[in-house]
This record gives structure tokens, sequence and C-alpha cells, in this order.
């Protein structure tokens, strides 16, 4: 606290990221990295990348990365829009996008930046509560809306829609942008990318963070409508010109144009998700079906604090989140099949 604040700062509610932790002794199952890391050709892009051009500024418009994603998705390149990592892209279409004099809805369990971003600019927003299940239900969201915003799968439930219910919130919405964070939906989900033909109100984002294994290299993008872009491209202009370095765009390109390691990935987490569900399950766990590369999962009889700490001693490290109707869950990213044995043992250990 200072009186130097401004009364904006003030009234921010900050977003708490995982815990990050370097020391490799640790089992690091707390903000859904990918285990298998980006592929070579990302590495190799990268140290091409390293060279005296540095000097130069990169391209503003990021061209060369917004034709491959454009080419990658079957979009125009004035449809794509690419961040300094998907927080940045949502961040913008908050502003651009969302921010109206009515209130923006969203789903009472989600992604906790959208509501710190709403404190920042000063944007009304209303929850709706997920249905028992954790479901989301498109039904309750038929009432006047400055927009709609939440994540497909949801996080950190893991929970899917599918288009069709997608399709039936854009109809029912035609007058709202509708903001669509699918951060995991490489994992197992339908991508809503192709309903942007149909519909202009629709902006989906997507992260290279989580699929790509690169969350370390901060790229994200978005694909709507141009119109919806170059709104986006009106606040990115007025806040930072170069939000991707060089290396950045040098390594989101081969991350892109790789669909190999993409598919690897995904096969990969199918199958260890399925087997750290069937652990936990096992165990006495309630598990939510996931369509991500994480797991939400509540003991029978275990708190959730009293898990995380008991974990935390043994050095692994998973996500809760000190909130209503979920403080008792855990979100655990699916790890490495090492990993994953180590975690249920530990577990079978505890409870
Ligand atoms: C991880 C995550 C993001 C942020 O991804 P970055 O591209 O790394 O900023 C966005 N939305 C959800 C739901 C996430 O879990």
């Amino acid at each position: 606290m200072s009186r130097f604040w401004s009364s904006t700062v003030h009234a921010l509610r900050p977003y708490t990221p995982g815990e990050q932790c370097n020391d490799p002794e640790w089992i690091k199952l707390n903000t859904n990295e990918s285990p298998l890391g980006p592929s070579e050709s990302v590495l190799a892009a990268l140290r091409d990348a390293v060279s005296p051009r540095l000097k130069l500024y990169p391209d503003p418009d990021a061209a060369s990365l917004r034709a491959v994603i454009a080419r990658h998705h079957g979009v125009e390149p004035s449809q794509v829009f690419v961040g300094n990592g998907s927080d940045e892209v949502l961040a913008h279409a908050f502003l651009a996008l969302l921010k109206h004099p009515l209130p923006v809805l969203m789903p009472d369990i989600t992604y906790n930046f959208y509501a710190s971003y709403c404190a920042l600019f000063g944007i009304e927003r209303v929850s709706i509560p997920l249905s028992g299940a954790f479901q989301l239900d498109i039904a309750s969201y038929k009432r006047p809306n400055g927009g709609i915003v939440f994540a497909n799968p949801n996080a950190p439930t893991g929970r899917a829609l599918p288009l069709s219910d997608i399709e039936s919130l854009l109809e029912a919405n035609p007058a709202s942008a509708v903001v669509l964070d699918e951060a995991y939906v490489d994992f197992g989900a339908a991508t809503a990318i192709p309903l942007v033909h149909r519909h202009p109100n629709l902006l989906v984002v997507q992260t290279l963070s989580k699929s790509r294994g690169l969350a370390g290299l901060r790229v994200g993008f978005a694909i709507g409508h141009a119109d919806l872009i170059s709104g986006l491209e009106r606040v990115k202009n007025s806040f930072n010109a170069y939000p991707l370095g060089s290396l950045a765009i040098a390594g989101a390109i081969a991350a892109m144009q790789d669909t190999a390691h993409l598919e690897r990935v995904r096969t990969v987490t199918a199958i260890r998700r399925a087997l750290l569900t069937v652990g936990l399950e096992t165990l006495g766990f309630d598990v939510l079906p996931s369509l991500a590369n994480f797991v939400f999962a509540r003991h029978c009889q275990h708190a959730g604090a009293s898990l995380v700490a008991a974990l935390r001693e043994r050095r692994i490290l998973v996500r809760r989140f000190a909130q209503p109707r979920i403080e008792d869950h855990l979100r655990i990213t699916v790890g490495d099949e090492a990993q994953i044995q180590t975690l249920l043992a530990a577990l079978g250990e505890i409870v």
C-alpha cells in the first residue's frame, strides 16, 4: 500500500499464478506445463534466430507467424491476432470487446484471470453458476449482457462443451462478443475456429504454452472476424507495438508447423490422463471427466488443503483454489508416467 497508488491500483485483484520452482527434485503438477516440452524443430529454429539480427526490432505485426497460423486453421491472416501469451491476448480482448455498459457474463468457476481483467479495466461482470457436476449450461446465459467469456474445456474443471452448444450460444447472443479461451482444446475437445466463418461475434483464443510445450516462450493468438481482430490491434498498438520478440516469432512458426509433435502430445496425454484418472479413482477420488492436460479431483474423506500440504512435504506440487464449491478439489497436471506413479504412490500413503 502506498499513497502514491492510483485508485485503479487500489481496486485491483491481481491474479496469483501457480508456484514456479526450478528444483528438478520437485514434481511440478501445478501449472499444466507439458512434460513433452517443445519439439526439436522449435529448438533448432530458436538457435537459428540467435544472431546479430537481434539488433533489429521485430516485425510489429508478426506477419510471417500470422500467415502460418492462418494457413494452419484455414482463415485469412487478417483474422489472426498474436500476443505475448494468450493472457495478453485475452486482456486486449476484454478491453476491446467486453467493456460495455452491460455486464460481461462468465461461469462462477473458470479461469481466475478473467475477474482480474474486469477489475483492471473497470468492467462489470456477472458470474453464472456451473451446474452441480460443474457443467456449463448455455440456457443460463440467456440474459442481457455486454459479452460472454469462458474457457472450453473449462479451467480448472477440464469439462468441455460440444460445438453445437457453442453455436447455440452464439446464435442466442448475436449482439455480444463471445470470447472462447481454448487454452486446452488440443487435448481432446473440438475447436470452435470453423464457426468464425458464420459468426462475426466469435473470438477464439489459443496458446502455445500447453499443447506445444512453450510456456516459457510466451505466445498466444486469437482468431475471429477481421473487424474483431482490428479492435484488438487498436488496443495492442496503444499499449505495446512489439509484443512478440524475434525469438518468439521464430519459435512459434516452427511450433505451428510441427503437426507431428502435436499429434504425439495429444495421443500421449490422453493415455496418461486415463492412467491418472483410474489411479485416483482407485484411491477414493471423484474425478471429473477431463478433456484437458489436467484432471480435477476431490477425495471423499480428505480436505483439499491437507492433501496439498501432505504432497508438498513429499515435494509434489498440485494446484488448489481456495474458493467456494471447489476448495476441496485438486487440479493435477497430467505429468509423465514416472510422475504419475510417484504422485499415486504418495497419495496412497496419505489417504
Ligand atoms: C494457461 C492458460 C492461459 C494462459 O496461457 P498463456 O498463453 O501462457 O498466457 C489462458 N487461459 C487458460 C484457461 C489457461 O489455463
